[in-house]
């Protein structure tokens, strides 16, 4: 059942308009994990001709229960994604580039030569910009995360998306030490990369378990966390369990700052690319 939401979750619309970036992501027949996953921000973000850049297909060969993301069997890849991702990124005047894809476990290497061909072309038709990427685990095949490395985005990001004990019912084909493991393998292939990760509140994780999760996220050397509230994207999808309030994600910001990340963006909008530029900025300053 649909939750009626407490009144620091409701919001304004934008007043700029979103129509520049819908016509060039349907110009460039993109997808965006904006629409996909049914983001909150996704007008804001679009009137702001920003948007994340939804790789390797439409469709997810996992089915995360937080997720509306369509499950079922992919399409073959299409080898020219690049190149018309880079060139929307053009169009669209964005100075950072964030890119994300589906979970596509039916490939040996998970895509991730189209990750790294990506980062690739944004390079060559936007040399000055920023590019994140945000990775699914590649079934923890880490000569796939060396590929995606060796592209040499700016930030690499892996979300946990919650702590360890809620996997099985969040993520349950994802395993919690498997994403830990992969961002710890990205800082060893390059020292340099910054790191990020992000999760979810609002879906049954204690204070305890929040404070571990973030612990074990320095303990692998990730410099950025982002952290915000589920909120389900679809009635058929997993429920929220409470409304996490904003003095709460205020005391989990002080206690990630406390820590040591290098950025903490934490608020009941975030979500792993909201405002990706400007965090990554505040990380380097
Ligand atoms: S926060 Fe990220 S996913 Fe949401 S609309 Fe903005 S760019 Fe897209």
């Amino acid at each position: 059942m649909r939750q009626r939401l407490p009144v620091w979750l409701k919001r304004s619309l934008p007043e700029g308009s979103t129509l520049k970036t819908h016509g060039i992501l349907r110009q460039h027949q993109l997808t965006t994990i904006c629409e996909s996953a049914k983001c909150p921000n996704r007008s804001e973000c679009y009137s702001r001709n920003t948007a994340t850049f939804l790789l390797l297909g439409e469709v997810c060969t996992r089915s995360c229960s937080f997720c509306s993301v369509p499950p079922g069997k992919p399409k073959p890849l299409d080898e020219n994604e690049p190149v018309r991702v880079a060139q929307a990124a053009k169009e669209l005047g964005l100075n950072h580039v964030v890119v994300t894809s589906v979970n596509r476990d039916d490939l040996e290497n998970g895509g991730s030569h189209i990750f790294a061909g990506t980062i690739s072309e944004i390079r060559k038709q936007i040399p000055k910009a920023a590019i994140e990427v945000l990775t699914p685990d590649f079934c923890g095949n880490w000569d796939a995360v060396l590929d995606v490395v060796r592209a040499k985005p700016d930030v690499f990001n892996h979300n946990m998306e919650t702590v360890k004990r809620l996997y099985p019912r969040v993520r349950p084909r994802a395993i919690y030490e498997r994403s830990l493991e992969l961002l710890a393998r990205v800082k060893a292939f390059d020292s340099g990369m910054t790191t990020k990760s992000g999760f979810m509140l609002g879906v049954g994780e204690t204070d305890e378990e929040v404070t571990q999760l973030l612990r074990d996220l320095r303990e692998v050397n990730c410099d950025i966390v982002t952290v915000g509230q589920y909120l389900q994207p679809l009635e058929r999808k997993m429920d929220i369990i409470d409304f996490v309030s904003p003095e709460k994600f205020e005391e989990v910001g002080f206690a990630a700052k406390a820590m040591g990340f290098r950025e903490a963006y934490v608020g009941p909008f975030v979500r792993s690319s909201y405002h990706a530029g400007e965090v990554y900025e505040r990380s380097h300053s």
